[in-house]
């Protein structure tokens, strides 16, 4: 166990007193006896027991989750992220594998371990007393979940409501599509990423691959973008950022189409295209150790053929989503990319995820969101 880190493996484990059933708050031993903290146990898990305190005082009941949720909030409006937020960020809020996404006044949650997911009325109930909320939904559609030995789902927590929301950010607006949408339904983290896109794109010819709801491509066009020209290869999520375009009165400067942004980017290079900026935000291409150089392979491949589009003196615009792949090896790779293009690069600024996604030292999956913008000479 690394220290302060809130997870315990089964294998470092020596044993296990009494019956346990999974799901169940047990406390936790050092071998020399001394006590460590209480937290959840799963036998089946790799990680048996997540830590939720390390407090001998502390009783896990309603009322903790209560408290719990409610410094949350309190941590989020003191760092001024209130109106939409991620409330909970699991490990980082002492609450591992629970994630809570406030909406306004909607709230989206996932449960993603067997421990936390018992907790799941005491959590409804903390948000409705804290909060009084128009609505509350569940969206454990998560493969994860099957790990843990639960089922995916999804559904109303609370009354049901109509889960086709609108949320302000930036001075902008965009169509939340809570149940069927990606992840909780909107990518909360790079809602300050996107602010920082303001002053390059001002009268630029603006490419975005990887654009989900257009969310960077709208920013792009309110901040002054000639042209914008926004990729996904799902036809879904193109037909909500053309919808999102129009919401925005901005469905003249930004379009969308459906294309798979390995085939364009390479093909629009051949034929010569360029562009002033070229913004890319790609999943993650891994989610496991074991794969990680699939995931460089897949950043190396698309941020060279994202860098051959850019005007000389233009930028690019990029972001990694996974924490297998750290800040230091993204630079890498980006400089690799760089190298192979021929293109000498400048950086204008390198960031992380919005505030309202905490990190903490030591729990790596905490640091996950890369995002760099760069002139490319
Ligand atoms: N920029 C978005 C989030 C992007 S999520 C935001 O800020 O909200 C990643 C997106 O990449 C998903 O919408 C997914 O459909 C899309 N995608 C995955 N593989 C792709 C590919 N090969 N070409 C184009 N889009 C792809």
């Amino acid at each position: 166990m690394v220290e302060g880190h809130p997870w315990i493996f089964a294998n470092e484990v020596d044993r296990v007193e009494g019956t346990v059933n999974g799901g169940e708050v047990v406390t936790v031993f050092s071998h020399d006896n001394k006590f460590v903290g209480s937290g959840y146990i799963n036998p089946r898990s790799q990680i048996m027991v997540r830590i939720l305190t390390r407090s001998r005082t502390d009783v896990i009941n309603e009322d903790f989750f209560y408290e719990r949720i409610l410094a949350c909030w309190e941590y989020r409006k003191k760092i001024g992220y209130t109106e939409n937020c991620r409330l909970v960020f699991g490990e980082a809020d002492s609450m591992p594998q629970l994630i809570i996404d406030k909406f306004n006044e909607y709230f989206v949650i996932q449960t993603l371990a067997l421990g936390i997911d018992v907790w799941k009325p005491a959590i409804v109930k903390a948000i409705q007393k804290i909060f009084n909320p128009k609505g509350i939904y569940e969206r454990n559609d998560v493969p994860v979940r099957e790990v843990e030995g639960m089922t995916q789902q999804k559904g109303f927590l609370s009354g049901p409501f109509d889960t086709k929301i609108t949320i302000n950010e930036n001075g902008l607006k965009f169509y939340v599509d809570i149940e069927d949408g990606q992840k909780t339904g909107y990518f909360l983290d790079q809602q300050d990423n996107r602010r920082a896109i303001q002053h390059i794109v001002k009268d630029a010819d603006v490419l975005g691959a990887f654009t989900y709801t257009g969310t960077f491509e709208i920013h792009a066009a309110h901040y002054g973008a000639k042209s914008v020209l926004g990729l996904d290869i799902s036809e879904n999520a193109v037909q909500k950022a053309n919808k999102n375009a129009i919401l925005n009165g901005l469905g003249d400067v930004c379009k969308f189409q459906t294309a798979n942004a390995f085939d364009v980017l390479k093909q629009w290079s051949k034929d010569g295209k360029q562009y002033d900026v070229v913004m890319l935000d790609p999943p993650a291409f891994t989610k496991s150790r074991e794969t990680i150089q699939k995931a460089i392979t897949g950043y190396k491949e698309i941020n060279l053929r994202g860098m051959k589009l850019v005007k000389p003196g233009g930028f690019l615009v990029t972001s990694s989503c996974t924490s297998l792949v750290n800040a230091e090896l993204f630079l890498q790779v980006i400089d690799m990319a760089a190298k192979d293009a021929r293109r000498k690069l400048r950086q204008v600024c390198f960031q992380t995820q919005s505030p309202d996604h905490p990190i903490i030292p030591n729990i790596e999956n905490t640091q996950y969101l890369k995002f760099l913008i760069v002139q490319v000479q």
